[in-house]
């Protein structure tokens, strides 16, 4: 019966991160360094369980449709910008090509990068070009323009997932200018860079600004995210959009978490520290990071190995070997806890 399945699912799909599996209770070296997602290692903030287990005493009802608690509390944190929420910023990503792609368009990906974007354009029938970041994973603006003639949308991803590096607003802007579709700039780990693109929402009517609880705040396991888009949008993606696809437990945890500056800075605070400390302290080539990851040099030693070799050591990290366009000698590395930090440290630098 697998005849009847889509051709673009014949082979590949999303490729997920070593899973801690059952072996995740354990004490002292037992314990796990979980290294491999990009999450934050501090729990949820109280403020966000505290408005979670209020929303789900009313689980017998859908939730409103408009998401109306999330989007009040973003307009107060942020301004008076428009906004969508999705199931994870990678519902956003697929409703957003759901709403703009049609089969046959094009999607232009600034590569090597987070996967999801071109699983879901070709989920639409879409035709994906990938352009690829020069040697030192700066962005090649002017190919970036040139592969966008006639495309829907462009995808930027900044701070890059996994190279770890931003991009200038000055480049940002020049993509913007050059292409006649929607940039779709992928702000997962924004809140680390010290980076505002916002700005640039004034000026620009294609600009797509996605954004995550998933990182920063902490609610990786809610599946919520958002996106800043043109007004003009707004009722497409509604439209083009699951039925009650956010959650009202999700959403009441997220307005609050927005509210919970302190949770937000220790973090920050950590992942600054942290970031200089693996450079320093690593005998790998650190590359240098706006996120809350870095990507590490394992040459001449292969991703996996040293991926199954730190599993072995109880720390997980990620490999980069599926991330089209990157060598086979770069694993990816959150920022954790000071332990899982350290274990990390002592177990790479033995190998
Ligand atoms: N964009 C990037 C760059 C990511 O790294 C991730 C998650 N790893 C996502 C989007 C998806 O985030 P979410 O958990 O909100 O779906």
């Amino acid at each position: 019966m697998e005849r009847l399945v889509r051709s673009c699912y014949k082979q590949g799909g999303y490729v997920f991160a070593k899973k801690a599996g059952s072996r995740t209770h354990g004490a002292g070296d037992e314990r796990i360094a979980r290294l491999a997602s990009n999450e934050n290692p501090e729990g949820p903030s109280p403020a966000a369980v505290k408005a979670a287990q209020e929303a789900v005493l009313f689980a017998n009802r859908y939730p409103d449709e408009r998401v109306d608690v999330l989007v009040s509390a973003l307009k107060a944190h942020y301004g008076d910008y428009t906004f969508v929420a999705g199931v994870g910023m990678d519902g956003v990503i697929e409703t957003l090509m759901r709403t703009l792609v049609d089969p046959g368009d094009t999607v232009v990906i600034s590569t090597p990068t987070f996967s999801f974007y071109g699983l879901a354009a070709q989920a639409q029938g879409a035709k994906v070009v990938a352009v690829p970041r020069r040697a030192d994973f700066s962005v090649d603006t002017d190919a970036l323009i040139r592969a966008a003639k006639g495309a829907k949308i462009v995808v930027l991803c900044t701070p890059n997932n996994p190279t770890g590096n931003a991009t200038s607003t000055g480049d940002v802007e020049r993509v913007l200018g050059g292409i006649d579709g929607v940039l779709f700039l992928d702000n997962a780990y924004v809140e680390f860079s010290g980076i505002d693109y916002l700005p640039l929402l004034k000026k620009y009517e294609n600009l797509v600004i996605g954004r995550t609880f998933s990182k920063v705040y902490s609610l990786a396991g809610l599946r919520i995210g958002y996106a800043f888009v043109p007004a003009w949008l707004q009722p497409y993606y509604t439209r083009a959009g699951t039925p009650f696809t956010v959650n009202a437990v999700s959403a009441a945890a997220a307005a609050a978490a927005l509210s919970d500056r302190e949770h937000v800075a220790r973090y920050v605070t950590q992942v600054t520290a942290w970031r200089g400390r693996f450079a320093q302290e690593l005998k790998y080539p650190v590359l240098p990071s706006d996120a809350n990851f870095v990507m590490i040099d394992v040459a001449p030693h292969k991703s996996d190995d040293v991926v199954e070799k730190l599993a072995e050591k109880n720390v997980l990290v990620r490999s980069c070997r599926s991330f089209t366009g990157l060598a086979d000698h770069y694993i990816r590395v959150s920022i954790g806890d000071t332990w899982e930090n350290e274990r990390l440290v002592r177990e790479l630098n033995a190998l």
